[in-house]
């Protein structure tokens, strides 16, 4: 197990190190959003340009903890170039990740059969996140900040 959790931090500071999908989009035809975590500091800046129903590129400025910087990389890689209805799925696991059975913590053998971690690639680097509950506003930061840009996108078509 401790092998796996190396393995976790190693790619949590891969992209924290080297963030994927770094800069900015012309706005418009980009979507600007901007989320913000008070509780750590971290801000995040998603550009979005969704055409086609298709979220065809992404692209995210920020700073913050490691845990905030990292998510928003390993999210950027895991939703560019999808469908929006994949997109979708794809917030509603890593919010299911980072939100199941915070009172059983302990119960670490039974999450396996709630989140298939095999959907989720590099994204299940961020579950140990769940066993320090004050940093999960860190891990959702960017997604519910990807989130608030998707609704806003498709209440102004
Ligand atoms: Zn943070």
């Amino acid at each position: 197990m401790s092998n796996l959790e190396d393995l976790y931090r190693e790619i949590i500071l891969d992209h924290y190190r080297s963030p994927r999908n770094r800069g900015e989009l012309a706005t418009p035809p980009a979507h600007k959003v901007e989320g913000f975590n008070p509780l750590c500091g971290d801000e995040v800046t998603v550009f979005l340009d969704v055409q086609d129903g298709v979220l065809k590129d992404i692209k995210m400025t920020g700073h913050g903890c490691s845990i905030s910087q990292s998510s928003s990389s390993l999210m950027s890689g895991a939703v560019k170039g999808k469908p929006l209805e994949q997109v979708q799925a794809t917030i509603d696991m890593f919010k299911e990740l980072m939100t199941v059975h915070e009172s059983s913590l302990s119960k670490d053998s039974e999450r396996d059969d709630e989140v298939d971690l095999r959907k989720l690639g590099e994204l299940a680097a961020l579950q140990g996140v769940v066993k320090f509950p004050v940093r999960i506003k860190c891990a959702v930061l960017a997604w519910n900040t990807l989130r608030q840009g998707l609704e806003e996108i498709a209440s102004s078509i």
